[in-house]
């Protein structure tokens, strides 16, 4: 049975756009996998009025499921659960192990007294049932509306998303017991344009059996999403692209980033790496060391932003003259430099004009050399990056990972 739901984040800050709508894309990517139909996601202002209107044409529209986050702090301008109790024309009623939650919170943290307008937050409307909040003080809670749920969570995306697992998503599996995920499928592609993508994949990809396709461009790589009725669609489609788009597709699954796939690919090969990086300022080394365990891999990195620090590690003065430091020959020499200098197996460079001044008609803005250097080989890429200078990073930051996964392989 496919079930409708429908995502309400609370807070003023969302409107006003000083806060990332996170909570909303959490909710919909956990729904959306466990087969609910998201039919709508609306931010609304922290007035019970808004929330007891949007609540009601959610329940009217779109039935099964409404999940609302936010707005269930301390404050005065936290009102969420008097919303809900006002709309369900119910009290507030106390969750003494809630509250005894809290205080044990409060004591840990050395707090001996539980501020008065803090015992707010351990309330729900006396017809929910609570979902006790273990990571933090708000109490989140639940409705059942005829066949449907009303579920209430915690703004703070990190206690939305830890409850929403650990309560909400057994909770629905229990209440919608014949839902049923579709099966899906997430193609993560580097090197290759869309344009390029849907060539290879080709117009034949598309015939057969009907399924959902969205193909996405981010800073330096493209994904695919597909969902399909039944699984061995899925696996049909998976084969051909495996076949069409081979090498150039470094994972399979939502949360794998290239950085990773590029780790696995180098403790596999018991290889290492150091960078000694300019333009990039320190991106590709952060990209690295985001995955845990970097370190059996990675040696370390420089940002060698001035000529004098080049220097320092080895590249003659006169080159950085006669070549300037953004050249194919500086970029070569970093890689070379660093690789012996850390003792690592592969070495990269990076130089170039990040913008948005500093170009010329012969080195414009957005150009960028890349060097990569092994104990046999150094090789280098050219490429002319478009965008403003914290895209042309990323953006030179992800074409190297690129470049070093392929040549891993
Ligand atoms: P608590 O009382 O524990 O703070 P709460 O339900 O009152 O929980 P809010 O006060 O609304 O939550 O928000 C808490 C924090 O979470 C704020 O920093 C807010 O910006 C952030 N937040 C709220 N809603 C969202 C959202 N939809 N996406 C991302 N962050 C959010
Ligand atoms: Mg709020």
């Amino acid at each position: 049975m496919r079930y409708r739901a429908e995502i309400l984040t609370i807070g003023d800050e969302l409107l006003k756009g000083s806060v990332l709508n996170t909570n909303a894309l959490f909710l919909a990517r956990e729904l959306t996998d466990m087969g609910f139909s998201v039919q709508a996601q609306v931010a609304c202002p922290d007035s019970p009025a808004v929330i007891g209107q949007k609540l009601a044409q959610a329940l009217s529209d779109r039935g099964d499921l409404v999940i609302l986050s936010g707005g269930l702090g301390p404050t005065p301008d936290d009102v969420t659960r008097e919303a809900l109790a006002h709309y369900f024309q119910v009290p507030l009623v106390f969750s003494k192990a809630q509250y005894a939650g809290i205080k044990k919170h409060y004591r840990k943290h050395g707090l001996s007294t539980v501020p008065s307008d803090v015992r707010k937050e351990a309330y729900y409307p006396e017809n929910a049932v609570p979902l006790m909040n273990r990571y933090g003080i708000a109490l989140g809670f639940y409705v059942r509306q005829g066949n449907g749920l009303v579920v209430v969570l915690p703004g703070v995306p990190s206690e939305l998303e830890k409850m929403f697992k650990e309560l909400v998503r057994p909770l629905l599996v229990r209440h919608f017991s014949d839902l049923e995920p579709r099966p899906k499928l997430v193609v993560k592609i580097v090197g290759l344009s869309e344009p390029a993508i849907m060539r290879k994949l080709g117009r034949d990809f598309f015939k057969g059996h009907p399924f959902e396709f969205g193909i996405y461009p981010e800073a330096g790589e493209v994904s695919i999403r597909i969902m399909a009725d039944r699984q061995k669609i899925i696996q049909r489609l998976t084969a051909k692209i495996k076949k069409r788009l081979g090498r150039s597709v470094y994972a399979y699954e939502e949360n794998r980033v290239l950085s990773e796939a590029v780790g696995k690919a180098l403790v596999l090969r018991k290889r290492t790496l150091s960078i000694a990086e300019s333009c990039t300022g320190g991106t590709l080394s952060s990209e690295i060391t985001k995955i845990p365990g970097a370190s059996r891999y990675f040696k370390g990195g420089m940002v060698v932003y001035h000529n004098s620090l080049k220097e320092d590690l080895g590249i003659e003065k006169s080159l950085l003259k006669k070549k300037g430091a953004v050249s194919r020959e500086v970029a070569l020499a970093l890689a070379k430099a660093v690789r012996r200098r850390m003792r690592t197996y592969y070495g990269i460079g990076i130089t170039g004009i990040a913008g948005p001044t500093g170009g010329s008609a012969q080195k414009p803005v957005g150009l960028v050399f890349i060097g990569l250097a092994t104990p046999q080989t150094a090789r280098l890429k050219k490429i002319l990056f478009w965008g403003d200078r914290r895209q042309v990073q990323t953006k030179a930051a992800k074409k190297a990972l690129e470049y070093l996964w392929h040549e891993i392989q």
